[in-house]
């Protein structure tokens, strides 16, 4: 059953923790009686959240943190930077002293009581799907960025009330409600911080799909949104995963948080994704088909991921970085599977899916620092480079997003071709989570190697040794040879055959990318190997002139297409406000696109693989 709700329910708590802390005071087992956090919004118009916690103490000193990075988001974001005003007391109003003894640890000794009641603003206004927004009709928080949490209470329960200013219709958070209005319950810290709460004014579109719960929430700015056809698209691909994993995880309502605002993106958690989009995302189908894709990664990690996950990220370590090399399993072959599942959804046709893979081989092509760092070692340093990203990124590391992503094409199709086409990745990915999910002996997590065993035991062990070089060794994974497997062939050069068949000159340049965004025309990642870099140009060059002749942003792509390879050029640039000129010899422009093509003749046996592979009869091939 599919039906549209708007919820309403004015929530304006009085709600006063002390009152209650001496209610609850008659069950002070620190083990049973839950931390109690209270979030308000005062200070909203200046992006503050009031935050008011609680915790039952003994007679230790009680430490409390406040994570440096958020699960699922490998960068420490030092949450506690905007932690102001913190203070704590006892029940009865006596001040104890907070002392600060780390960056995000802050020590209190309770002097006797039963608990210890601590008060703090947090500025929220960092806007992106890993910290916490907060505006005058909206909030969207985060847990790792807001809750502090203790050692000791850690594994223990939870409790959160929020108190809605007036205006605000509801929450919307897959926390589990409690017999109080407006107040939530998790079983430990871990589900707190994984639980997003986001209020003010938005929509909510309930959906079903084989009898379990899901929704849609959309912020505000949602005029140029069709809710409806968006929740029949959802569905689509929550059938489309239920069908490919055969197991429905959920034990309760899944919320699809979709925001119009912010960098675009997503965050998984275990009931809910929080995305950031625009608000045209709608209006044109391939800015459509980009939600479709980020939708179907997100939910996709409900299972890979968020229930089963690398050993190292099975009890995250708040306080720090936490290593792993697995993050192409993770991350790349969820990017492998969001868009191959969106056409199993009937949502995009085959030269739309075509297109998408076509555009991931080249962005991997072009990266020279596809050579410099493995698919394993990407997933160790994600730290300091996929999260940082900088001027020579593109130079220096791979996305083990878009690697993991080719990884999981080529070894898909090594099982197949293995296998006489009977077994797949879609087999090793159920076989993992039979084994690693959280009803398996792994619980919820794998230990390193498992996948390359999984891989073993579907397919045997060449194809182990196979997928260990393709994670090991900076290599490409042979595309060509999986294409050619289903009667596929790859066009690195359109550009180039249709500027020969026109007769017309090849695309040339210098192996740079342009910002042309501002009144000046800058070298912003500058592509070893390539024209430029080989005479010296630098990210950050300003270019002013082409032979003497004045080139800036508005006519600079005019100019390079009078360009010829084997020209030499003298560039005139400024650096550091000094001029300088080079003299460069112009090469073929490294092509902007890729295109996968049927072969001329494609056999029986490979249209039948394709069909396999893809999971929907392909009529073209007919
Ligand atoms: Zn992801």
């Amino acid at each position: 059953m599919i039906r549209a709700a708007f919820v309403i329910c004015s929530i304006l708590l009085a709600w006063l923790p002390h009152v209650e802390a001496a209610a609850d005071a008659a069950a002070p087992d620190p083990a049973a009686a839950p931390v109690r956090h209270e979030l308000s919004f005062p200070q909203r118009h200046n992006q503050y959240v009031h935050v008011r916690a609680t915790w039952p103490t003994g007679d230790e000193p009680l430490e409390l943190v406040m994570p440096a990075w958020t699960p699922g988001s490998y960068l420490i974001r030092d949450f506690s930077a905007h932690v102001e005003h913190l203070r704590a007391r006892t029940p009865d109003g006596r001040v104890l002293e907070a002392r600060k003894v780390a960056k995000n640890r802050w020590r209190i000794v309770p002097a006797g009581a039963s608990e210890v009641t601590v008060d703090y603003d947090v500025w929220a206004g960092e806007l992106n799907v890993a910290t916490s927004w907060v505006e005058a009709d909206l909030a969207v928080l985060n847990g790792a960025s807001l809750f502090l949490f203790s050692d000791a209470s850690r594994d223990g329960p939870q409790q959160v009330a929020v108190v809605l200013p007036e205006g605000w219709s509801g929450v919307h958070t897959p926390l589990r409600a409690t017999a109080k209005p407006g107040v939530y319950h998790a079983a430990d810290y871990d589900e707190l911080v994984d639980s997003p709460i986001v209020a003010g004014n938005l929509s909510r579109h309930e959906f079903k799909v084989r009898g379990h719960s899901y929704a849609l929430v959309l912020g505000a700015g949602d005029r140029w949104w069709d809710a409806a056809k968006a929740q029949e698209d959802l569905a689509r691909i929550v059938e489309a995963q239920q069908e490919f994993w055969g197991v429905n995880p959920f034990d309760r309502e899944y919320l699809f948080i979709n925001l119009f605002m912010g960098p675009f993106g997503g965050l998984e958690h275990d009931h809910g994704t929080v995305m950031m989009v625009d608000p045209w995302q709608m209006l044109h189908r391939a800015d459509y088909v980009k939600w479709l894709g980020l939708v179907s990664h997100e939910f996709f990690h409900a299972w890979n991921v968020r229930r089963m996950r690398p050993q190292a990220l099975a009890r995250y370590d708040y306080g720090q970085e936490v290593y792993t090399q697995e993050l192409w399993l993770a991350e790349g072959l969820s990017s492998y599977y969001d868009d191959l599942l969106l056409f199993r959804a009937g949502l995009i046709d085959v030269a739309d899916y075509f297109d998408l893979l076509a555009q991931e081989i080249r962005n991997y092509e072009t990266m020279p620092g596809r050579h410099v760092r493995s698919a394993e070692w990407a997933s160790f340093d994600t730290w300091i480079k996929q999260y940082k990203p900088d001027e020579n990124s593109v130079n220096s590391t791979v996305s083990y997003y878009r690697k993991g992503a080719l990884i999981g094409f080529v070894t898909d199709t090594a099982i197949r071709r293995e296998t006489r086409n009977s077994k797949s990745l879609d087999t090793v990915m159920r076989e993992l989570y039979g084994r690693y999910g959280p009803d398996g002996p792994g619980q919820g997590a794998y230990p390193p190697g498992a996948f390359e065993e999984a891989v073993e035991r579907i397919a045997g062990p060449a194809v182990r040794r196979y997928v260990e070089d393709l994670l090991r060794a900076t290599d490409d994974p042979d595309v060509d040879a999986a294409l050619d497997w289903y009667g596929l062939i790859l066009n690195r050069a359109p550009a180039r055959t249709a500027a020969e068949n026109a007769g017309a000159p090849v695309p040339a340049g210098f192996g740079v990318a342009w910002d042309a965004s501002g009144p000046r025309l800058l070298a912003e990642q500058v592509i070893l190997g390539h024209a430029g870099a080989d005479a010296g140009m630098l990210p950050g060059d300003e270019l002013l002139a082409i032979d003497g002749i004045r080139v800036g942003p508005v006519d600079h792509v005019a100019r390079m297409q009078r360009l010829v390879p084997g020209q030499v050029v003298e560039l005139t640039l400024a650096r550091h406000e000094r001029l300088l000129t080079l003299r460069v010899e112009v090469r073929e422009e490294i092509e902007e696109r890729y295109l996968i093509l049927t072969k001329p003749k494609v056999s029986q046996a490979e249209k039948d693989r394709l069909s396999t592979w893809l999971g929907r009869e392909l009529r073209f091939l007919r």
